[in-house]
């Protein structure tokens, strides 16, 4: 840290991704909730005939090439929507727009910890409600005195689903702005897309890099009521989308039926995990999402990752109070998967043989 720096950010816990290891290496990956599927080949066709002579002039401000292509697919007025370089930058703006220095950001825990990172940089007061044992909506939320709700719908890292209706619930009994985040929302049975037209203070976030395998790229968008939609416009940078993204992002949102079919693998594939954990003796939550929340047989599961590392297979585990217990297991192909079950499997009877 340099001596230059404000108060506010001195203090800021930087937000810690998961291991990237490097391009090539051979582990398997079930640490970030990656897919592990290519792009859609309408994907690899736009990339293979974006012209260099085209990378000359600044891309198109509000990135609009893709606010109709979307508009068309969700079946919204263009003007609702907005493109961000990843849905992290949007939840960024969010922050900014609506969350003045002292005012709070209120979410349920344990969820994304970008929310904290991205309130403290603003300097809001955070207040962070506990879900409870079922993971529903804490009643005290609109009450709490916040000017802004995070969302995580599905949760991160418990892969838990929140009904629309609840979300609408206390969207009406909140006086500030609901951010839903469905990051995540293309591996559930259902969505907040339709809470965004009849509500005043529902936000809908989308992201390519999970649903459409491509993380790489740094493309999202928000679904907002048009009068949120001109303030976000207004703050962000003016070219926040560059003229790459905005054609795979556009060519990969009008391919619909390669993402629901890799996804329907993903679902299929997590219904074999989940089987198998629960064979080994975890406790696992059902999961709406890519991933899945594991409640490891022993004490803490700081061991089970490290060995499966070892291995050469990540997972994610948070070193933090009362997730200690737990790791989250991105679904990947069938053969990682079954290379993941046949490790903890090995490694818990070896643990158990030692006991
Ligand atoms: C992955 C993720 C995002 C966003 O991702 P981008 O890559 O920035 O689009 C947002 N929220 C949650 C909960 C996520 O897991």
């Amino acid at each position: 840290m340099s001596k230059y720096v404000r108060t506010i950010i001195g203090k800021v816990k930087a937000y810690a991704p998961g291991e990237q290891p490097a391009p090539g290496s051979k582990v398997i990956k079930l640490n970030t909730n990656e897919n592990p599927y290519p792009p859609s080949p309408q994907v690899k066709l736009a990339l293979r005939q974006i012209d260099s002579e085209s990378l000359r002039q600044y891309p198109e401000p509000g990135a609009d090439t893709f606010r109709r292509a979307a508009a068309r697919v969700l079946g919204v007025d263009s003007e609702m929507i907005i493109a961000g370089n990843g849905s992290d930058e949007l939840l960024n703006l969010l922050v900014r727009a609506y969350v003045e220095p002292g005012q709070a950001v209120a979410y349920p825990v344990p969820t994304y910890s970008l929310y904290l990172t991205l309130a403290e940089i603003q300097g809001a007061t955070v207040i962070e409600i506990p879900f409870n044992e079922n993971f529903e909506l804490p009643d005290d939320l609109p009450t709490c005195g916040a000017s802004l709700i995070f969302l995580s719908n599905p949760n991160a890292p418990t892969g838990t689903f929140i009904e629309p209706q609840a979300i609408e619930q206390l969207a009406r009994r909140f006086d500030g702005v609901v951010v839903v985040d469905e990051a995540y929302v293309d591996f559930a049975d259902d969505n907040c897309l339709r809470l965004v037209d009849r509500n005043r203070n529902i936000v809908v976030l989308r992201t390519f890099s999970k649903s459409y395998s491509m993380a790489g790229v740094r493309f999202g968008y928000a679904v907002a009521p048009r009068p949120i939609v001109k303030d976000l416009m207004k703050i962000k940078d003016s070219y926040n989308c560059d003229v790459v993204s905005i054609r795979l992002a556009t060519a990969a949102i009008e391919d619909q039926a390669y993402m629901r079919r890799i996804s329907d693998k993903i679902r299929r594939q997590r219904t074999y995990l989940t089987g198998q954990l629960e064979k080994l003796g975890f406790v696992v939550r059902p999961s709406s999402a890519n991933f899945i929340w594991a409640q490891a047989p022993m004490r803490s599961a700081k061991t089970l990752y490290l060995t499966l590392k070892d291995r050469g297979i990540l997972v994610r585990y948070f070193d933090k109070v009362g997730l200690r217990r737990n790791i989250r297991i991105t679904v990947g192909l069938p053969k990682e998967n079954k290379a993941l079950i046949d490790a903890l499997a090995d490694i818990l009877s070896e643990l158990e043989g030692r006991r």
